[in-house]
């Protein structure tokens, strides 16, 4: 059994509110939203984060994003857009050490990083 928590998300064996599932991919909910929309799209096969993928990664970044588009389109806010963030290890803030790209949106931000 895995100890990872979004493995464990993508096993079934944790809840979570699903936005977007594939073959490969899985979006659900941020358990603590940052903005009105805030999403996490990640690949059901497990790594660490952006560094952790081999150089032949095939389409894993691909597929991420092409998920985000999809739902931005059937949610209806891709015209207004969306910010994604991606966190990798500990100076990137990243706190869940699965990839897992965020989809913020719902309200302006500012311009800044
Ligand atoms: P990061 O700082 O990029 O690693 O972001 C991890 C994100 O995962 C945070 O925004 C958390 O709120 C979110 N998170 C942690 N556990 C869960 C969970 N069980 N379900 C949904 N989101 C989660
Ligand atoms: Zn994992």
């Amino acid at each position: 059994m895995s100890s990872c928590v979004f493995c464990k998300i993508v096993e079934g064996q944790l809840p979570c509110q699903k936005v977007f599932e594939s073959e490969t991919v899985l979006a659900f909910k941020d358990l603590h939203p940052q903005h009105p929309i805030h999403y996490l799209f990640i690949p059901k096969k497990h790594y660490v984060n952006v560094a952790d993928l081999p150089d032949d990664n095939g389409n894993i970044m691909a597929d991420l994003f092409a998920a985000i588009k999809t739902v931005a389109e059937k949610e209806g806010f891709a015209e207004k857009g969306y910010r994604n963030v991606i966190n990798t290890g500990t100076w990137g803030g990243q706190t869940v050490f699965h990839l897992h790209v965020h989809l913020l949106s719902g309200r302006t931000m500012s311009p800044s990083f």
